[in-house]
Formats: structure tokens, C-alpha cells, sequence
């Protein structure tokens, strides 16, 4: 794009108009700024889900049990991982790379904590572990206390304890499409009706929303407010503060799911939590996408009258987070490896990013649109309507290739899609593009 002084003189506007008009094509996710060398055009966004879900009409869905439920795609999915030399894109966590580091620590870990780790504990989690990740979360801008911090068992089980805790049988409930689909899983365990509201390129279309909540009362708005999931975009500063404030108007809660918390390759603004004077917030992340899945140890932070209610679910559930699992949190943050450990991982999801995105352009037709991650594990790319999404998702699987049907993370069905994981070897992503590009060249040659 031409520079910002040369465009002014040239069409002869003020320089402030350009600025504010590069701004706006900017959060459009229609161009972005390299330091030094000025604006340039996001040539695979340009057709991306920013622009046409502006226009995406809300869904109104029950949704019901069936071949593209949660249960059926994660279980489907963990079984297709476990087969020799599959290049998973289609998973929702950072690899095993660092396993071998993470070992080591867990066992100096076990030694450390002695008999505790044997003994039961109680269900909000261990005091020293909720005093590190309140010392943790200064970090994005939530100031909290250890009391407010309720550990558990993922963020899969906190998303579980809050809905069950807002929603009963047959209530509306605001959620983003697409979003998160084990969100949308136990949505349809509870029985609960889901409205969804198109993400724009700045979060939640808020008009719609504004709409629904006047006209549905809805009892809860969950949203992944920061690296959304699975379309990578964080929801502005403007946006978060007007959330919160419809929430606080038609007095319906929020579920903020914060789940990749950390990994953003360019600053964020501070959680929608942190603008809570009145407790409507309840926020939620997890160590699964920074650290392991299978040490199953997330958080809530809970504030108000709504703790105890909480804590008391979280013990019937489950009487409290395996101690073991609690131990190696706790010794990576209070040694300082997980602030550490957290630097590296960025610096190579970024690297593994390029490397992907270099390999769609070389790789997919330009049929194809992808998004430019700013962090997180995935990015998000949308096909033309009318390819078959699942047989090309099958196609893949044979040649080795797992990917992540975006279908799945629409309450109600979408445009086709897929999330592909980034955080692999150069040469898996190399060969993967590789593969997955050809099968869409067969599907788009008539
Ligand atoms: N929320 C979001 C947005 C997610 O993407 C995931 C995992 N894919 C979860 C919650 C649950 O993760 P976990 O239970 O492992 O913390």
C-alpha cells in the first residue's frame, strides 16, 4: 500500500484520515503493519470468515447427540492420533516436544512434596498452587485473590461446573459461532437452547447480541474472548467493555474462556474480567495448550456470591484435582521454568506458524482463504461453499493427513472450514500442506 504521507498528498486529505482509514482496514483483518516498511494487503484474508460473517445471520439451535457430537469427534480423533505416522493438524493442543524437560521437573516435583501428594486434599485446590497462578494472572491484568481461584480438572471441567451452575434444562444461551465444540458438547448435555452470534473481526457481533438479549433473556453468554478458538481472533478493548456492559444491562452473565492464555505473539488486551465491579464474570483457563493436556489442571476464578455454590459443585464432582497433577504446576511456576518454558514455546509456535503459512501459499489454491494468527495453536481457513468438507477431511485421513473438520464448531452448521494445528516439525508441515493442498486442487478442478 502506498505510505500514509504519500496517500494524503496524493488524494490530498488529511494524514489523520488515512491513519484512522488503515486502522480500520486493519481491524478489518484486510491489511496488516510490518515496523519499518509500512501496510500491506492480507491477500488470503480478504475472503475470510471477517468480512462474511458480518452479514451471517444468528442461529437458533437445540443441539442433539449424533456422528458430529463432541463425544463421537473426540474419541474419533483420539483413536486416528494413535495411529503410526499421522500428521495431526487437527488436535487442540501444543506437541510433545518438550516432554522430556517437563519429565524432569515433574519428578523433582514428586520428590519434593513428600507424603501430601498421597493424602486426599480439599476440593478448591491446594493454597499454594492458587497463590501462584493469582501471582500468575497480574501478568494479563487480573488482579485476584488465592480465595477467588478454584482448581480444576482442565477447563473442560470449569466450563462444565459454570454452565451446570447458570443454565438449567430448556434456558437460552449465547455462544459465538463458530466456537469451541466441547463448550457446545455440554451444552446439549444440559438440554440447554444456544444462540449463536457471528464473530466479527473486533469479537461478538454486538448488535445481534443485543438483540437476543432483549428478545430471548438468555442466561449466560460464553465467550473465548482472547486467541479464540477456532478462529484465532481476540475481541477488542471497545468491545470487551461493551459486553460487559449489555451483560450488566439485561443482567445475564459471562463465561469468559480464556484457555490460551500466554500465547499471543503480539499484546492482548487484559481479560473482560477485569473490568468486573459486580461479579458478573467468571473466567476460566488451564495449563492443557502451555504445558500437558493429560495433567488435566485448569482454574476458574469466581468471585462474589457464586464461590461457594462452586467450590461445593467441585467437590461432588469430583472431590478435588489429582495432588500429583497439582505438585508439578506448582513447582514449574514457583521455580520460574514455567515463565521461562512459556517464552520458548511462543518464539517457536511463531516460527512453526510461518513456516505453515509460507507452505499454504505455496501449497493451497487461491480458492482458499486463512487467517494470520496472532497466537494460540491454530489457525483457521474457509473453503468455497461448495466443497464437500468432510470427504476432503476423509481424503486426508487416508493419506495420513488428521485435520480438524470445521463443522464441528458451528451450533448449527456453517461454511465449510478447517483448524489446523501449527505446532509441528517443519517437515510434517511441509509434507501436510503438501498432501492436503493437492486433495483441494482435485476437489476445485471440475
Ligand atoms: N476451552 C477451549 C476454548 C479449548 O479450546 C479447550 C481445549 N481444546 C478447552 C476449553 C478444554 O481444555 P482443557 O480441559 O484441556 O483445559
Amino acid at each position: 500500500l502506498p505510505s500514509i504521507r504519500s496517500l494524503s498528498e496524493s488524494i490530498q486529505v488529511n494524514k489523520l484520515t488515512v491513519i484512522e482509514a488503515y486502522s480500520l482496514l486493519e481491524a478489518d483483518g484486510l491489511i496488516h503493519a510490518r515496523q519499518g516498511s509500512g501496510y500491506f494487503v492480507n491477500r488470503t484474508v480478504t475472503s475470510g470468515f471477517t468480512k462474511r460473517s458480518n452479514f451471517a445471520p444468528a442461529q437458533e439451535v437445540i443441539i442433539s447427540e449424533g456422528e458430529g457430537s463432541f463425544f463421537h469427534q473426540y474419541t474419533s480423533s483420539i483413536q486416528a492420533r494413535r495411529q503410526q505416522n499421522i500428521i495431526d493438524f487437527s488436535s487442540g493442543f501444543p506437541s510433545a516436544s518438550s516432554s522430556n524437560y517437563l519429565q524432569k521437573i515433574a519428578k523433582r516435583a514428586l520428590t519434593k512434596t513428600g507424603d501430601n501428594v498421597f493424602k486426599e486434599d480439599f476440593p478448591q485446590g491446594q493454597l499454594v498452587l492458587r497463590e501462584l497462578i493469582a501471582q500468575m494472572l497480574v501478568q494479563p491484568g487480573l488482579e485476584v485473590s488465592p480465595e477467588e481461584i478454584i482448581i480444576t480438572s482442565g477447563s473442560q471441567q470449569a466450563l462444565s461446573l459454570a454452565m451446570q451452575y447458570y443454565l438449567q434444562k430448556g434456558d437460552w444461551v449465547i455462544v459465538e459461532t463458530p466456537t469451541y465444540h466441547g463448550a457446545l458438547g455440554i451444552l446439549e448435555n444440559l438440554g440447554a437452547k444456544v444462540i449463536g452470534i457471528p464473530m466479527t473481526a473486533e469479537g461478538m457481533n454486538l448488535e445481534l447480541l443485543e438483540q437476543y438479549l432483549k428478545s430471548h433473556r438468555p442466561k449466560l453468554i460464553y465467550t473465548i474472548s482472547t486467541l479464540h478458538n477456532p478462529t484465532g481472533i481476540t475481541t477488542s478493548q471497545e468491545h470487551r467493555q461493551a459486553l460487559l456492559g449489555l451483560a450488566q444491562q439485561y443482567e445475564c452473565p459471562i463465561l469468559e474462556d480464556n484457555a490460551y492464555e500466554g500465547l499471543n505473539f503480539e499484546p492482548v488486551p487484559a481479560p473482560i474480567k477485569a473490568l468486573d465491579r459486580d461479579n458478573w464474570v467468571t473466567y476460566i483457563s488451564t495449563f492443557s495448550k502451555t504445558l500437558m493436556p493429560g495433567l488435566r489442571v485448569g482454574y476458574m476464578v469466581v468471585t462474589g456470591e457464586h464461590r461457594q455454590p462452586l467450590v461445593k459443585q467441585k467437590l461432588l464432582n469430583d472431590l478435588h484435582v489429582s495432588t500429583v497433577s497439582q505438585a508439578i504446576v506448582s513447582e514449574l511456576l514457583a521455580s520460574g521454568h514455567y515463565r521461562r518454558h512459556l517464552s520458548r514455546l511462543r518464539t517457536s509456535n511463531l516460527q512453526n506458524c510461518n513456516v505453515m503459512l509460507q507452505a499454504l501459499e505455496r501449497y493451497f489454491p487461491d480458492a482458499i482463504a486463512w487467517t494470520i494468527p496472532k497466537g494460540g495453536l491454530f489457525l483457521w481457513t474457509h473453503l468455497p461453499n461448495h466443497l464437500p468438507i468432510q470427504a476432503i477431511c476423509r481424503d486426508a485421513l487416508s493419506e495420513h493427513v488428521l485435520v480438524a473438520n470445521g463443522a464441528a464448531f458451528f451450533p448449527g452448521g456453517g461454511y465449510p472450514a478447517m483448524r489446523l494445528n501449527f505446532c509441528h516439525t517443519p517437515e510434517d508441515i511441509e509434507q501436510g500442506i503438501k498432501i492436503l493442498g493437492r486433495i483441494l486442487k482435485n476437489y476445485l478442478t471440475p
